[in-house]
């Protein structure tokens, strides 16, 4: 807090070896995200124990839930000769310890300096008898002095098509859905719009009923969702699949294409009311559905709600950080609602990304790999209204005196996020009106005692 009140204003340096404040983190906890969204899977971190504590508390402050891994444990011997040894000695253990249907292995910086071939390792698991019958290992490569959390989760779900979906030859009628990171409340919003849609469906990862699962005064070590081997095995069969937030799943949807010839979709997360359309018209066209009166009805409230409101929001300025797949619809969403949005930065970097945020916001300040400094710098030299982003950015906010809403990865310091939707027209109601609340609170507080209004 004290360092932030260094941040100076005026000329921003451009900096390419330095990076202050990441608004990242690193790949493995994203891996270990989408690993949790297999059903009886525990998540395997070959590297140091010290990643995977890292990771693991990471979303263990997030959920507010422990969150079951385990590691490889590497000493100077492994990081010298390699890990295989480790991670064998891992696979036979895990299985006959804690007996998960799946091992779902993810790398570190350390293994992938080293070099350890997953392919090769995890062959040789099976050849030496250490994988029992009818249980599974799948890998995903997550390098993290590259990318991000999300790529991390990308190279996840990419690992779940490559290890478990399966074609039988003949295609269902029925959809393949892959879901970007999104909060499990988010993950069962998306559940429902297909049910309600009448869209037969297996979706991979799936948090729902993990990372939200009830207290019953019992330890599961596996909670009873995720999504079920057998139904992502079946995804092969897909008629077509649909990829919800591009960086998060572009490798997933690609590698089911490659492999089982499933095509389909790309679209944004339905964050938002242009967004939200877009999925329900994507899914209606596939499957030459009518929209059910229940959708129409929860689109028309929330197209009431910013007609309302929008005395309140128009022209308000906002700066947004976080990840790529979240802030394209969200800082759409932000326009449609009349706000002005000036700066908007995301750890992750890429053209696809610069592209998509640019066209958005044409006027903005549009970061893609930046930080929280340059964020800071940049709300320093044009003052916003509204500060949205995680956790880390509750700093800034305090010391700019702005307004601030807490979204996306990781949130430390507040619960009940995971039980919310922010995806669809219901999710746009509450982003709606936690902004509206924040935004009227701050006129409460600072308007002169005689304007104080009671009806507002
Ligand atoms: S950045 Fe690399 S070394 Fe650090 S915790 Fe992540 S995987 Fe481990």
């Amino acid at each position: 807090m004290t360092l932030l009140r260094h941040t100076p204003a005026g000329e921003i340096k451009e900096r390419e070896a330095l990076v202050i404040n990441p608004a990242k983190t690193c790949q493995p906890i994203g891996a270990m995200y989408a690993a949790l969204g297999i059903h009886g899977c525990l998540p395997h971190s070959h590297g140091s124990q010290g990643c995977c504590s890292y990771h693991r508390s990471t979303l263990t402050r997030h959920y507010k839930d422990p969150v079951m891994a385990s590691t490889s444990s590497f000493t100077e011997g492994s990081a010298v000769f390699g890990g295989q040894a480790n991670l064998l000695t891992a696979i036979q253990t895990i299985f006959s310890v804690y007996d998960p249907k799946i091992i779902a292995i993810h790398t570190t910086c350390l293994s992938e300096t080293i070099g350890d071939d997953m392919v090769q390792i995890s062959k040789k698991a099976f050849d030496d008898g250490k994988v029992p019958e009818g249980k599974r290992i799948i890998y995903g490569n997550t390098p993290s002095y590259v990318g991000t959390h999300v790529t991390g989760y990308a190279n996840m779900v990419k690992g779940i098509v490559k290890g478990l979906c399966k074609s039988s030859g003949t295609k269902g009628d029925f959809a393949a859905v892959i879901p970007g990171w999104v909060e499990p409340a988010d993950m069962r919003e998306i559940k429902r719009y297909l049910n309600v849609l009448g869209i037969p469906f297996v979706m991979f990862p799936d948090t729902d009923g993990v990372f939200d699962a009830p207290m019953t005064g019992k330890h599961v070590f596996y909670p009873k969702g995720g999504a079920k081997i057998e139904d992502i095995e079946r995804a092969g069969d897909a008629r077509e699949s649909f990829a919800l937030g591009r960086v998060a799943t572009l490798a997933g949807f690609e590698q089911l294409k490659t492999d089982h010839g499933v095509g389909g979709q790309v679209l944004d997360l339905p964050i938002g009311l242009a967004a939200t359309d877009r999925f329900v018209d994507a899914l209606r066209n596939a499957y030459a559905v009518e929209v059910p009166e229940t959708l129409a009805d929860e689109r028309g409230k929330l197209v009431d709600l910013l007609t309302d409101m929008e005395q309140y929001l128009w022209g308000r300025k906002v700066a947004v950080f976080g990840d790529p797949d979240q802030l394209i619809p969200l800082t759409e969403f932000l326009r449609t609602m009349g706000m002005s949005v000036r700066h908007v930065v995301t750890g992750t970097e890429g053209n696809y990304i610069r592209d998509r945020l640019t066209e958005i916001n044409p006027d903005s300040n549009v970061k893609v790999g930046g930080d929280m400094f340059l964020l800071h710098q940049l709300m320093k030299n044009e003052p916003v209204d509204l500060l949205i982003g995680n956790t880390y950015g509750k700093y800034m906010a305090r010391d700019e005196d702005v307004p601030f809403l807490r979204f996306g990865f990781p949130i430390l310091d507040r619960q009940g996020h995971q039980h919310f939707p922010s995806v669809g027209y219901m999710g746009g109601i509450r982003l709606a009106e936690k902004i509206l609340n924040l935004l009227m609170d701050r006129i409460d507080r600072d308007v002169e005692e005689h304007k104080l209004e009671l009806q507002m």
